[in-house]
């Protein structure tokens, strides 16, 4: 409960903070620029306290949060003694790097494994944002007249890194498959940092940027916000790997993509109905990014499709639907085909003994076993739940033969260890039958019942056998 206390409590110091804030017009006259010092040291101390406490094996990106602090409170600092208001742009800057660098740390850390497809969807939100802010943000205060020098590289600067935040920042927090305190608090603190930037950037195309207005209390939570993210205990686990998942398509994720999509058409109109510039070029480029990298994320969910349409999830081996494809095929242009059917000898007692746990480790051993017996370029399938279909490429009756033989040898030659050390002895029965463009054989169809024929012949004989006529 103590624990409760910390966090509910931490963000609580920001109340007398926004009170003073409120008293003062939120402004940064002197008592306003201590409160917001005061506001980042809670954070910055916090996160020291945190550190020195729970020890964060990965501890690289809370060092990067630390640099944010005291980048801050300097700059607190610089403003409230040294009277750079005007600069307050340029010196607050260097924390935005430094909190993306802290992010894209936590994200290479969380998901190594390279997950195309999340980067795609960021790609599209971020190319949606960044048009949006240039148009109504960046373009406006660009051709304003007023700026330039380090004043355009900042205006500049913003929009940009805050496109880095979001991103990353969406990347943790859409791959993370349960979000802990730490990540509730953090994320609260980033959402507002960008709120407050955001605010400040439309009040100043509107020319009405006071730095005094009320809302620059935003920029007063996050400190606490942080400090009690590391306070508590989860911060430590941060840097945890997170298992991967395939980034699915659910409906939800297809609907924020199509709504984002119409995002350029959207601007466009909006530019024309209110009789502004209509920064054709930059929607165009919208246009043409937004469709190669929508047609980019169609193209990897074709091919990861195919892949789950060809391979079995249990085994890794090949399906049936795949066996049949390359047997079709290979009808065609090969003048020698083998193929062998296997079946697993008296399976149905190792489920009902052992439970289908074993049975299914029996399967995945199996086919590691079928796979080394046979030769490189041969096609092995699971090609029902017990039973296996091995197709041999320019293979006559005697080779086929000899690597059926060697097959039921590898299977029954050593017993199968499955979990917990059971030993179990397995055999498998084969039907084999070969293709060599005799007319007999008119379809792949009648290579596969002449097999499926003779693994019955097997089992009938008293199976662990290869049946060849
Ligand atoms: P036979 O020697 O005649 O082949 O006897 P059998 O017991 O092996 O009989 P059959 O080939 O009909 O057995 C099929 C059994 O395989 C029934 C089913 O419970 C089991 N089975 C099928 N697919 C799976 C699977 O994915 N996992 C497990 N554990 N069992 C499976
Ligand atoms: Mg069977
Ligand atoms: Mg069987």
């Amino acid at each position: 409960m103590k624990r409760t206390r910390l966090i509910v409590g931490v963000p609580l110091l920001a109340v007398p903070l926004l009170v003073v804030a409120f008293v003062d017009g939120g402004g940064l006259s002197a008592v306003g620029m201590h409160t917001f010092a005061v506001a980042d040291a809670i954070g910055l101390v916090g996160i020291v306290i945190g550190l020195v406490r729970y020890r964060p094996r990965f501890v690289a990106p809370w060092l990067c949060l630390v640099g944010v602090g005291v980048v801050q409170v300097s700059a607190d600092i610089a403003i409230t003694v040294g009277g750079l208001i005007d600069a307050a742009g340029v010196v607050f800057l260097p924390r935005y790097p430094l909190y993306a660098l802290a992010l894209l740390l936590w994200a290479r850390r969380r998901h190594p494994g390279r997950d195309a497809a999340t980067w795609i969807d960021l790609g599209i939100v971020g190319v949606a944002l960044a048009l949006v802010s240039w148009v109504f943000l960046i373009s406006p205060q660009l051709f304003d007249g007023e700026h330039h020098g380090w004043t355009t590289g900042t205006t500049l600067a913003y929009p940009v890194i805050e496109l880095v935040l979001i991103s990353l920042g969406l990347r943790l927090w859409l791959g993370a498959p349960q979000r802990t305190p730490a990540m509730y608090l953090l994320g609260a603190a980033l959402l507002l940092y960008l709120a407050a930037e955001i605010v400040f950037s439309t009040f100043t195309v509107a020319g009405e940027a006071a730095v005094s207005d009320l809302w620059n209390v935003l920029f007063l939570v996050p400190g606490p916000l942080t400090a009690a993210a590391a306070l508590h205990p989860s911060m430590a686990r941060l840097g945890d790997r997170v298992p991967e998942t395939t980034a699915s398509v659910t409906g939800r994720r297809l609907f924020v993509l199509a709504v984002v999509a119409a995002v350029p058409p959207g601007v466009l109109v909006v530019q024309y109905w209110r009789g502004a510039d209509l920064h054709v070029l930059p929607i165009a480029a919208a246009c043409a990014a937004l469709t190669s990298l929508v047609l980019t994320r169609m193209w990897l969910l074709v091919v990861e499709q195919r892949r789950i349409a060809v391979t079995d999830g249990l085994t890794g081996l090949n399906t049936r639907r795949r066996f049949e494809e390359e047997l079709t095929a290979q009808f065609d242009r090969s003048r020698a085909i083998g193929v062998m059917l296997l079946d697993v000898d008296h399976f149905k007692q190792v489920n009902d003994v052992y439970g289908h746990q074993a049975g299914d480790a029996v399967l995945e051993e199996l086919a590691h076993r079928l796979t080394k017996a046979v030769r490189a370029g041969d096609l092995v399938a699971r090609y029902g739940g017990e039973e296996f279909a091995v197709l041999l490429g320019s293979s006559d009756l005697a080779t086929t033969e000899v690597i059926a033989e060697r097959t039921r040898q590898a299977v029954a030659s050593e017993r199968f260890v499955v979990d917990g050390g059971l030993e179990l002895p397995v055999t498998v029965s084969i039907g084999v039958a070969v293709w060599n463009g005799t007319p007999d054989i008119e379809a792949p169809a009648d290579l596969l019942r002449e097999a499926d024929r003779r693994l019955y012949k097997a089992k009938a004989d008293g199976r662990n056998l290869v049946v060849t006529t």
